[in-house]
Protein backbone atom coordinates (compact mmCIF):
# COMPACT_ATOMS: atom_id res chain seq x y z
CA UNK A 1 0.00 0.00 0.00
CA UNK A 2 1.60 3.50 -0.63
CA UNK A 3 0.76 6.88 0.69
CA UNK A 4 0.07 8.29 -2.21
CA UNK A 5 -2.54 6.24 -3.64
CA UNK A 6 -4.12 6.79 0.02
CA UNK A 7 -4.11 10.74 -0.57
CA UNK A 8 -5.00 10.44 -4.47
CA UNK A 9 -8.20 8.20 -3.40
CA UNK A 10 -9.84 10.92 -0.73
CA UNK A 11 -8.92 13.53 -3.12
CA UNK A 12 -10.94 12.13 -5.87
CA UNK A 13 -13.84 11.79 -3.23
CA UNK A 14 -13.75 8.40 -2.01
CA UNK A 15 -13.93 6.38 0.57
CA UNK A 16 -11.42 4.50 1.86
CA UNK A 17 -11.44 0.74 2.82
CA UNK A 18 -10.88 -0.49 6.84
CA UNK A 19 -7.57 -1.80 5.41
CA UNK A 20 -6.62 1.67 4.22
CA UNK A 21 -7.07 3.48 7.55
CA UNK A 22 -5.51 0.76 9.48
CA UNK A 23 -2.12 1.25 6.99
CA UNK A 24 -2.96 5.36 7.96
CA UNK A 25 -2.75 5.22 11.67
CA UNK A 26 0.01 2.14 11.59
CA UNK A 27 2.15 4.66 9.87
CA UNK A 28 1.11 7.57 11.90
CA UNK A 29 1.95 5.60 15.45
CA UNK A 30 5.44 3.62 14.27
CA UNK A 31 6.76 6.90 12.55
CA UNK A 32 7.23 5.16 9.02
CA UNK A 33 5.08 7.95 7.04
CA UNK A 34 6.30 11.44 6.98
CA UNK A 35 4.63 14.48 8.23
CA UNK A 36 4.45 15.61 4.59
CA UNK A 37 1.98 12.99 3.37
CA UNK A 38 0.02 12.87 7.09
CA UNK A 39 -0.65 16.41 6.26
CA UNK A 40 -1.92 16.34 2.50
CA UNK A 41 -4.16 13.32 4.03
CA UNK A 42 -5.68 15.26 6.76
CA UNK A 43 -5.89 18.02 4.19
CA UNK A 44 -8.13 15.80 1.72
CA UNK A 45 -9.98 14.59 4.02
CA UNK A 46 -10.47 18.20 5.50
CA UNK A 47 -11.99 18.96 1.90
CA UNK A 48 -13.61 15.25 0.97
CA UNK A 49 -14.68 14.14 4.49
CA UNK A 50 -15.05 10.68 6.08
CA UNK A 51 -18.75 8.91 5.87
CA UNK A 52 -19.66 7.80 8.96
CA UNK A 53 -18.56 4.20 8.22
CA UNK A 54 -14.82 5.82 7.78
CA UNK A 55 -14.63 7.94 11.02
CA UNK A 56 -16.16 4.67 12.68
CA UNK A 57 -13.53 2.42 11.85
CA UNK A 58 -10.63 5.78 11.75
CA UNK A 59 -11.63 6.03 15.54
CA UNK A 60 -11.46 2.51 16.28
CA UNK A 61 -7.55 2.75 14.45
CA UNK A 62 -6.86 5.52 16.77
CA UNK A 63 -8.07 3.67 20.21
CA UNK A 64 -5.76 0.55 19.04
CA UNK A 65 -2.82 3.17 18.45
CA UNK A 66 -2.32 2.75 22.52
CA UNK A 67 -3.30 1.17 24.93
CA UNK A 68 -7.50 0.60 26.43
CA UNK A 69 -7.89 1.24 29.96
CA UNK A 70 -9.58 -1.72 31.94
CA UNK A 71 -11.97 -0.38 34.53
CA UNK A 72 -12.72 -3.23 35.99
CA UNK A 73 -11.21 -2.97 39.29
CA UNK A 74 -13.92 -0.12 40.08
CA UNK A 75 -16.94 -1.61 41.35
CA UNK A 76 -20.54 0.30 40.16
CA UNK A 77 -20.98 2.19 36.77
CA UNK A 78 -18.32 4.35 35.56
CA UNK A 79 -19.25 7.65 33.68
CA UNK A 80 -16.96 10.09 31.56
CA UNK A 81 -18.00 13.71 30.61
CA UNK A 82 -16.00 15.93 27.97
CA UNK A 83 -16.67 19.18 26.35
CA UNK A 84 -15.08 19.67 22.83
CA UNK A 85 -13.19 22.75 24.44
CA UNK A 86 -14.60 26.03 25.04
CA UNK A 87 -13.24 29.28 27.30
CA UNK A 88 -13.79 29.85 30.79
CA UNK A 89 -15.22 26.41 30.59
CA UNK A 90 -14.31 25.03 34.44
CA UNK A 91 -17.34 22.04 34.86
CA UNK A 92 -15.33 19.17 35.11
CA UNK A 93 -13.67 20.44 38.14
CA UNK A 94 -17.36 21.05 39.84
CA UNK A 95 -19.76 18.20 37.90
CA UNK A 96 -17.19 15.00 38.53
CA UNK A 97 -17.46 16.03 43.02
CA UNK A 98 -21.14 16.68 42.37
CA UNK A 99 -21.31 13.08 41.19
CA UNK A 100 -19.30 11.48 43.34
CA UNK A 101 -20.76 13.21 46.05
CA UNK A 102 -24.53 11.89 45.30
CA UNK A 103 -23.03 8.17 46.57
CA UNK A 104 -25.84 7.13 43.85
CA UNK A 105 -22.92 4.20 42.80
CA UNK A 106 -21.80 6.25 40.59
CA UNK A 107 -18.68 6.36 39.62
CA UNK A 108 -16.41 9.60 37.69
CA UNK A 109 -12.97 8.04 36.19
CA UNK A 110 -12.25 11.11 34.14
CA UNK A 111 -9.83 11.29 31.51
CA UNK A 112 -8.90 15.51 30.77
CA UNK A 113 -6.52 17.23 28.52
CA UNK A 114 -4.11 20.12 28.41
CA UNK A 115 -5.58 23.94 26.78
CA UNK A 116 -5.80 23.90 23.12
CA UNK A 117 -4.94 26.73 21.23
CA UNK A 118 -7.29 29.60 22.81
CA UNK A 119 -9.31 26.70 25.04
CA UNK A 120 -8.15 25.71 28.18
CA UNK A 121 -8.06 22.38 29.95
CA UNK A 122 -8.68 20.81 33.19
CA UNK A 123 -5.50 19.16 33.65
CA UNK A 124 -3.94 22.55 33.70
CA UNK A 125 -6.38 24.30 36.22
CA UNK A 126 -5.94 21.21 38.61
CA UNK A 127 -2.19 21.62 38.41
CA UNK A 128 -2.54 25.62 39.99
CA UNK A 129 -3.40 24.05 43.27
CA UNK A 130 0.26 23.42 44.60
CA UNK A 131 1.27 19.79 45.22
CA UNK A 132 -1.34 18.28 42.42
CA UNK A 133 -0.04 15.61 40.14
CA UNK A 134 -2.71 14.49 37.68
CA UNK A 135 0.28 11.82 36.64
CA UNK A 136 -1.17 9.10 38.89
CA UNK A 137 -0.17 4.94 37.79
CA UNK A 138 -2.95 3.18 36.47
CA UNK A 139 -3.58 1.40 39.89
CA UNK A 140 -3.21 4.49 41.49
CA UNK A 141 -5.96 5.65 39.40
CA UNK A 142 -8.41 3.20 40.35
CA UNK A 143 -7.69 3.04 43.62
CA UNK A 144 -8.49 6.60 44.11
CA UNK A 145 -11.91 6.22 42.00
CA UNK A 146 -13.05 3.26 44.57
CA UNK A 147 -12.03 4.94 47.40
CA UNK A 148 -13.75 8.85 46.67
CA UNK A 149 -16.31 8.17 43.81
CA UNK A 150 -14.00 9.88 41.12
CA UNK A 151 -10.52 10.27 40.09
CA UNK A 152 -9.49 13.09 36.87
CA UNK A 153 -6.16 11.36 34.59
CA UNK A 154 -4.63 12.61 31.51
CA UNK A 155 -6.35 11.49 28.27
CA UNK A 156 -2.85 12.13 26.79
CA UNK A 157 -1.75 8.63 27.61
CA UNK A 158 -4.03 7.28 25.43
CA UNK A 159 -4.67 7.35 21.35
CA UNK A 160 -1.04 8.13 20.75
CA UNK A 161 -1.98 8.25 17.10
CA UNK A 162 -4.54 10.99 17.70
CA UNK A 163 -1.62 12.96 19.53
CA UNK A 164 0.72 13.58 16.32
CA UNK A 165 -2.31 14.04 14.02
CA UNK A 166 -3.47 16.87 16.32
CA UNK A 167 -0.18 18.62 16.34
CA UNK A 168 -0.46 18.30 12.69
CA UNK A 169 -3.74 19.49 12.48
CA UNK A 170 -3.13 22.12 14.97
CA UNK A 171 -0.37 23.78 12.11
CA UNK A 172 -2.46 22.81 8.68
CA UNK A 173 -5.31 24.56 9.76
CA UNK A 174 -7.26 21.40 9.84
CA UNK A 175 -8.33 20.96 13.06
CA UNK A 176 -11.94 22.44 11.92
CA UNK A 177 -13.11 19.69 10.03
CA UNK A 178 -16.12 17.00 12.03
CA UNK A 179 -15.14 13.99 11.01
CA UNK A 180 -11.46 14.30 12.48
CA UNK A 181 -12.74 16.66 16.00
CA UNK A 182 -15.15 13.35 16.17
CA UNK A 183 -13.02 10.91 16.07
CA UNK A 184 -9.91 12.49 18.00
CA UNK A 185 -12.84 13.21 20.59
CA UNK A 186 -14.05 9.66 20.98
CA UNK A 187 -10.34 7.83 20.27
CA UNK A 188 -9.94 8.83 23.84
CA UNK A 189 -12.82 8.65 25.49
CA UNK A 190 -13.36 4.86 24.55
CA UNK A 191 -9.41 4.40 25.14
CA UNK A 192 -10.34 5.54 28.53
CA UNK A 193 -12.87 2.77 29.01
CA UNK A 194 -15.88 4.01 31.32
CA UNK A 195 -19.52 2.37 30.37
CA UNK A 196 -21.26 6.23 29.91
CA UNK A 197 -20.39 9.39 28.06
CA UNK A 198 -21.29 12.50 28.66
CA UNK A 199 -20.45 15.33 25.82
CA UNK A 200 -20.84 18.96 25.88
CA UNK A 201 -20.49 20.26 22.59
CA UNK A 202 -19.79 23.69 22.65
CA UNK A 203 -21.44 25.80 19.73
CA UNK A 204 -20.44 29.68 18.83
CA UNK A 205 -17.73 32.32 18.98
CA UNK A 206 -15.25 30.31 21.36
CA UNK A 207 -15.48 26.97 20.43
CA UNK A 208 -14.03 25.63 17.71
CA UNK A 209 -17.71 24.89 16.10
CA UNK A 210 -19.38 28.31 15.29
CA UNK A 211 -23.02 27.34 14.61
CA UNK A 212 -25.83 25.28 16.03
CA UNK A 213 -26.22 23.08 12.56
CA UNK A 214 -22.63 22.13 12.59
CA UNK A 215 -22.48 21.32 16.04
CA UNK A 216 -25.49 19.12 16.12
CA UNK A 217 -23.78 17.29 13.16
CA UNK A 218 -20.79 17.06 15.22
CA UNK A 219 -22.79 15.75 18.39
CA UNK A 220 -24.97 13.09 16.11
CA UNK A 221 -21.97 11.64 14.70
CA UNK A 222 -19.96 11.27 18.56
CA UNK A 223 -23.27 9.87 19.86
CA UNK A 224 -23.30 7.42 17.24
CA UNK A 225 -19.08 6.34 17.29
CA UNK A 226 -20.08 6.05 21.09
CA UNK A 227 -22.97 4.09 20.71
CA UNK A 228 -21.67 1.56 18.21
CA UNK A 229 -18.75 1.21 20.78
CA UNK A 230 -21.17 -0.23 22.97
CA UNK A 231 -21.18 2.90 25.46
CA UNK A 232 -23.91 5.17 26.49
CA UNK A 233 -23.72 8.15 24.95
CA UNK A 234 -25.19 11.37 25.09
CA UNK A 235 -24.56 14.94 23.71
CA UNK A 236 -25.67 18.43 25.12
CA UNK A 237 -25.14 21.24 22.29
CA UNK A 238 -24.23 24.25 24.71
CA UNK A 239 -23.52 28.16 24.54
CA UNK A 240 -20.17 28.93 23.88
CA UNK A 241 -20.79 32.81 22.28
CA UNK A 242 -19.82 33.67 26.01
CA UNK A 243 -17.31 32.57 28.32
CA UNK A 244 -18.65 30.58 30.90
CA UNK A 245 -18.48 32.33 34.28
CA UNK A 246 -17.02 35.23 35.19
CA UNK A 247 -13.24 34.40 35.05
CA UNK A 248 -10.87 32.63 32.30
CA UNK A 249 -7.54 30.85 33.53
CA UNK A 250 -6.32 28.19 35.64
CA UNK A 251 -6.13 29.44 39.48
CA UNK A 252 -9.16 31.99 38.85
CA UNK A 253 -11.43 29.22 37.20
CA UNK A 254 -10.67 27.07 40.17
CA UNK A 255 -11.52 29.86 42.63
CA UNK A 256 -14.89 30.22 40.95
CA UNK A 257 -15.71 26.18 40.77
CA UNK A 258 -15.36 26.72 44.42
CA UNK A 259 -17.80 29.80 44.47
CA UNK A 260 -20.24 27.04 42.87
CA UNK A 261 -19.87 23.96 45.09
CA UNK A 262 -20.29 26.73 47.46
CA UNK A 263 -23.68 27.22 46.13
CA UNK A 264 -22.75 30.87 45.44
CA UNK A 265 -21.76 30.51 41.53
CA UNK A 266 -22.46 32.10 38.59
CA UNK A 267 -26.17 31.26 37.47
CA UNK A 268 -25.40 30.27 34.00
CA UNK A 269 -22.53 28.10 35.14
CA UNK A 270 -24.12 26.51 38.29
CA UNK A 271 -27.33 25.57 35.51
CA UNK A 272 -24.96 23.81 33.35
CA UNK A 273 -23.31 21.93 35.55
CA UNK A 274 -26.23 21.21 37.34
CA UNK A 275 -27.57 19.63 34.15
CA UNK A 276 -24.30 17.75 32.94
CA UNK A 277 -24.39 15.55 36.36
CA UNK A 278 -27.55 15.05 36.36
CA UNK A 279 -27.15 13.53 32.94
CA UNK A 280 -24.46 11.63 33.89
CA UNK A 281 -26.03 9.83 36.86
CA UNK A 282 -29.48 9.95 34.52
CA UNK A 283 -27.44 7.87 31.74
CA UNK A 284 -25.91 5.59 34.15
CA UNK A 285 -29.28 4.47 35.62
CA UNK A 286 -29.05 6.24 39.10
CA UNK A 287 -32.38 7.44 38.94
CA UNK A 288 -34.96 9.45 37.06
CA UNK A 289 -34.02 12.28 35.84
CA UNK A 290 -36.23 14.76 38.09
CA UNK A 291 -34.39 12.74 40.72
CA UNK A 292 -30.94 13.11 39.53
CA UNK A 293 -31.11 17.16 39.41
CA UNK A 294 -32.52 17.15 43.10
CA UNK A 295 -29.90 14.86 44.09
CA UNK A 296 -26.31 17.00 42.12
CA UNK A 297 -28.02 20.63 43.62
CA UNK A 298 -27.97 19.22 47.11
CA UNK A 299 -24.63 18.35 46.99
CA UNK A 300 -24.09 22.24 45.87
CA UNK A 301 -25.66 23.26 49.63
CA UNK A 302 -24.69 20.96 51.92
CA UNK A 303 -21.07 20.85 51.16
CA UNK A 304 -20.51 17.58 50.10
CA UNK A 305 -19.04 18.23 46.57
CA UNK A 306 -16.94 20.77 47.56
CA UNK A 307 -15.26 18.03 50.28
CA UNK A 308 -15.10 15.79 47.03
CA UNK A 309 -13.17 18.54 45.17
CA UNK A 310 -10.78 18.57 48.15
CA UNK A 311 -10.49 15.17 48.62
CA UNK A 312 -9.53 14.44 44.94
CA UNK A 313 -6.79 17.30 45.83
CA UNK A 314 -5.34 15.82 48.98
CA UNK A 315 -5.68 12.21 46.49
CA UNK A 316 -3.51 13.62 43.71
CA UNK A 317 -0.94 14.77 46.27
CA UNK A 318 -2.39 18.75 46.50
CA UNK A 319 -2.77 21.08 49.61
CA UNK A 320 -6.48 21.04 50.06
CA UNK A 321 -6.25 23.86 51.97
CA UNK A 322 -6.25 25.66 49.00
CA UNK A 323 -10.39 24.03 48.75
CA UNK A 324 -11.61 25.16 51.70
CA UNK A 325 -9.44 28.84 51.92
CA UNK A 326 -9.16 29.87 48.17
CA UNK A 327 -7.32 33.58 49.22
CA UNK A 328 -4.16 31.18 49.80
CA UNK A 329 -4.43 31.63 45.89
CA UNK A 330 -1.22 34.06 45.29
CA UNK A 331 -2.18 37.10 42.91
CA UNK A 332 -0.16 37.85 39.58
CA UNK A 333 2.14 40.52 39.75
CA UNK A 334 0.11 43.14 38.05
CA UNK A 335 -3.58 43.42 37.38
CA UNK A 336 -5.66 46.32 35.59
CA UNK A 337 -8.70 46.96 34.82
CA UNK A 338 -10.90 47.38 31.14
CA UNK A 339 -13.04 50.29 31.17
CA UNK A 340 -16.15 50.88 29.01
CA UNK A 341 -15.28 53.61 26.45
CA UNK A 342 -19.01 54.71 26.52
CA UNK A 343 -22.39 53.97 27.48
CA UNK A 344 -24.49 51.21 26.76
CA UNK A 345 -25.66 47.52 26.30
CA UNK A 346 -22.53 45.06 26.14
CA UNK A 347 -23.93 43.22 22.77
CA UNK A 348 -21.15 40.81 22.07
CA UNK A 349 -18.15 38.86 23.57
CA UNK A 350 -15.94 37.44 20.95
CA UNK A 351 -15.02 34.46 22.88
CA UNK A 352 -12.51 33.18 20.59
CA UNK A 353 -10.72 36.54 20.70
CA UNK A 354 -11.18 36.88 25.00
CA UNK A 355 -9.67 32.94 24.50
CA UNK A 356 -6.19 34.27 22.59
CA UNK A 357 -6.74 37.06 24.88
CA UNK A 358 -5.84 34.56 28.10
CA UNK A 359 -3.37 33.03 26.61
CA UNK A 360 -1.24 36.13 25.72
CA UNK A 361 -2.07 37.11 29.50
CA UNK A 362 0.09 34.34 30.15
CA UNK A 363 -2.89 31.42 30.93
CA UNK A 364 -2.29 29.14 27.83
CA UNK A 365 0.31 28.04 25.73
CA UNK A 366 1.95 30.16 22.81
CA UNK A 367 4.02 27.10 21.82
CA UNK A 368 3.70 23.57 22.83
CA UNK A 369 6.60 24.19 25.11
CA UNK A 370 5.97 26.72 26.71
CA UNK A 371 4.95 27.29 30.42
CA UNK A 372 1.80 27.86 31.88
CA UNK A 373 1.20 31.34 34.11
CA UNK A 374 -1.47 29.68 36.84
CA UNK A 375 -2.69 32.94 37.73
CA UNK A 376 -3.12 35.02 34.86
CA UNK A 377 -6.45 35.12 33.31
CA UNK A 378 -9.36 37.74 33.21
CA UNK A 379 -12.09 38.35 35.72
CA UNK A 380 -15.16 39.69 33.70
CA UNK A 381 -17.43 41.94 35.89
CA UNK A 382 -20.02 42.12 33.17
CA UNK A 383 -21.78 40.32 30.32
CA UNK A 384 -23.60 39.71 27.12
CA UNK A 385 -27.05 42.20 27.87
CA UNK A 386 -25.69 44.36 30.70
CA UNK A 387 -25.65 48.08 31.00
CA UNK A 388 -22.48 49.84 31.11
CA UNK A 389 -21.72 53.24 31.82
CA UNK A 390 -18.72 55.06 30.57
CA UNK A 391 -15.63 54.67 32.39
CA UNK A 392 -17.09 51.18 34.06
CA UNK A 393 -15.07 48.25 34.56
CA UNK A 394 -16.05 46.01 32.00
CA UNK A 395 -13.08 43.36 33.18
CA UNK A 396 -9.86 43.14 35.04
CA UNK A 397 -6.76 41.23 33.91
CA UNK A 398 -3.91 39.73 35.48
CA UNK A 399 -0.28 38.78 34.32
CA UNK A 400 3.40 39.01 34.86
CA UNK A 401 4.68 41.53 32.84
CA UNK A 402 3.70 45.20 31.22
CA UNK A 403 3.90 44.27 27.74
CA UNK A 404 1.12 41.20 27.79
CA UNK A 405 -0.74 43.23 29.96
CA UNK A 406 -0.55 45.94 26.49
CA UNK A 407 -1.47 43.42 24.22
CA UNK A 408 -4.09 41.33 26.31
CA UNK A 409 -6.01 44.26 27.16
CA UNK A 410 -5.91 45.43 24.22
CA UNK A 411 -7.53 41.69 22.53
CA UNK A 412 -10.23 42.23 24.99
CA UNK A 413 -11.06 45.74 24.56
CA UNK A 414 -11.63 44.69 20.98
CA UNK A 415 -13.16 41.89 21.63
CA UNK A 416 -16.05 43.20 23.69
CA UNK A 417 -18.69 45.28 21.86
CA UNK A 418 -20.94 47.81 23.11
CA UNK A 419 -24.32 48.84 21.49
CA UNK A 420 -27.28 50.86 22.23
CA UNK A 421 -29.43 48.17 21.19
CA UNK A 422 -29.70 45.18 24.13
CA UNK A 423 -29.13 42.45 21.94
CA UNK A 424 -31.77 38.96 22.29
CA UNK A 425 -30.63 36.22 24.70
CA UNK A 426 -29.28 33.44 24.13
CA UNK A 427 -30.46 29.80 25.21
CA UNK A 428 -27.42 28.25 27.35
CA UNK A 429 -28.30 24.47 26.53
CA UNK A 430 -29.58 24.52 22.77
CA UNK A 431 -30.61 21.03 22.31
CA UNK A 432 -29.57 17.30 23.58
CA UNK A 433 -28.99 14.03 21.52
CA UNK A 434 -30.29 11.25 24.02
CA UNK A 435 -29.79 13.25 27.34
CA UNK A 436 -32.11 15.43 29.14
CA UNK A 437 -32.33 19.15 30.08
N1 LIG B 1 -10.57 18.23 21.21
C1 LIG B 1 -9.89 17.12 20.80
O1 LIG B 1 -9.46 16.30 21.60
N2 LIG B 1 -9.73 16.95 19.47
C2 LIG B 1 -10.19 17.81 18.55
O2 LIG B 1 -10.01 17.58 17.38
C3 LIG B 1 -10.87 18.97 19.00
C4 LIG B 1 -11.06 19.15 20.34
Amino acid sequence: MRMYDLIQKKQNGYALSEEELTFFVKGVTDGSIPDYQISALLMAIFFKGLTEEETTVFTECLVDSGERADLSAIKGKKVDKHSTGGVGDKTSLIVAPMVAATNMGVYVAKMSGRGLGHTGGTIDKLESIPGVNTNQSREDFLRIVNEIGLCIGQSSCFAPADKKLYALRDVTATVNCLPLIASSVMSKKLAAGSDCIVLDVKCGSGAFVKTVKEATELADLMVKIGTRAGKKTVALITNMDVPLGRNVGNSLEVIEAIDVLDGQGDKDLTELCITLAANMLYIANAADYDECVRAVTKTLHDGSAKKKLADLVAALGGNSDYIYNPSLFKESKISAIIAADRSGYIYKMDTELIGVAAVVLGAGRMTKESPIDHRAGITFHHTVGDYVNEGEAIATIYTSNISKAQNGMELIFNAVKISDKKPEPKKLIYKTIGGKF
